[in-house]
């Protein structure tokens, strides 16, 4: 809830900021900490903006226990921009990368990476429609490639990996953007993770990147200076104007966690959250979700209507209900609700409540 009206906001992104955050900054938006002035306005090499530079690395650092011979870079351009600078940066050896496919974002990373170097499908799930994901040994993993790309989360389909893939010693890259923060990982098992900011993180256009040292190259004369990771880490994220506000926003949520407890906590509630809405779908005679149980994502959680006919009328509802941006991805249709971080369990529950109330209305 992030208003008066009591509204939840289910949006896939850019999502629901913890209403403390926003609170918070509507406090310090036109004078931070006594300046004078706001964060937006103050030159980013101020002392002042520095500082809230390295207190979101430091915090990011301390909520994903990121072993020190990591690099965390604050980049823009989302996380699609990161599915051309990953090619750029780290095809280096063989010039070929495998990928896994699990569905959309998946795709479109691989269709980008095409462009550097040959891209070898190590494993796809379209045989079950994207329903699927895969356990650790399951995908074969050849000899000579740069990094194995996959994505933990599928937003749109609502498909999460359990288990990290085993890729021996091949650097792993994972795109996190729908998942980063919402459960503890070993960050040791990956060469690069990166995510855009804008579901639980902060707001749009700011990517968060994790890169292992001995990845970042200094040779690379092609690849443009805003996308080189060396150049950003020696630059300490300023090889340009970074967004400022948002990093200033994305470290107040940071600040957030760490007051809730760390990623362990929140992991928590995020599991009690997800089954609590599979637990009422599946219960449903109407309502349903129709991914593999065991690869169901705790983030995003697509549902379709039995009576399709009715899917307009029930988004119609649920948005005077104060359910908000509950429709599915062009792509896929139906009906979406993606619980992030910031969304409370009494969001959960008042969605729970409607799907009821609509079921008992229409069936
Ligand atoms: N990857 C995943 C898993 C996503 O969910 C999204 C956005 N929904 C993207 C990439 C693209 O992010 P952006 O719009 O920040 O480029």
């Amino acid at each position: 809830m992030t208003s008066a009206k009591p509204v939840f906001n289910f949006c896939s992104g850019p999502a629901m900021l913890p209403i403390e955050v926003m609170q918070q900054a509507r406090a310090e938006l036109l004078d931070f900490q006594g300046t004078g002035i706001s964060v937006m306005e103050m030159s980013h090499r101020s002392d002042i903006f520095i500082s809230i530079l390295d207190s979101a690395e430091q915090n990011l650092r301390k909520l994903m226990s990121i072993p020190d011979n990591y690099r965390v870079l604050f980049m823009q351009g989302g996380a699609s921009l990161q599915f051309s600078a990953v090619p750029l940066n780290l095809m280096s050896a063989y010039r070929r990368a495998g990928y896994i496919n699990t569905g959309y974002w998946s795709q479109r990373a691989m269709a980008e990476a095409q462009r550097y170097g040959a891209i070898v499908e190590l494993a796809s799930a379209q045989c079950s429609n994207f329903k699927t994901a895969f356990a650790a040994g399951e995908v074969d993993i050849p000899r000579q490639l740069d990094y194995v790309h996959y994505t933990p989360n599928e937003t749109i389909d609502g498909v999460a990996f359990t288990e990290i893939p085993d890729v021996g010693d091949v650097p792993l890259v994972a795109d996190m953007s729908s998942c980063i923060l919402s459960a503890s990982i070993d960050v040791s098992r990956f060469g690069l993770l990166y995510a855009g900011a804008q579901k639980n993180i902060g707001p749009a256009g700011l990517a968060v990147v994790i890169v292992r040292e001995d990845l970042i190259r200094p040779d690379l004369p092609n690849t443009p200076r805003l996308l080189n990771y060396h150049i950003v880490s020696e630059q300490v994220s300023m090889a340009n104007t970074p967004p400022t506000y948002a990093i200033y926003l994305a470290n107040l949520v940071f600040q957030w966690l760490l007051r809730k407890g760390g990623v362990a906590q929140i992991e928590q509630h995020n599991i009690e959250k997800a089954a609590l809405l599979y637990g009422a779908l599946d219960r449903s005679k109407l309502f349903y979700n129709d991914v593999r149980a065991q690869y169901r994502s705790k983030m995003n959680v697509p549902f379709f209507l039995r009576e399709e006919t009715l899917t307009p009328v029930f988004l119609e509802e649920a948005t005077r209900f104060g359910l908000l941006n509950l429709q599915g991805h062009r792509s896929s249709g139906g009906c979406r609700a993606s619980i992030y971080n910031a969304m409370p369990k009494a969001g959960v529950m008042r969605l729970i409540e409607f799907l009821e109330i609509f079921e008992n209305r229409y069936v």
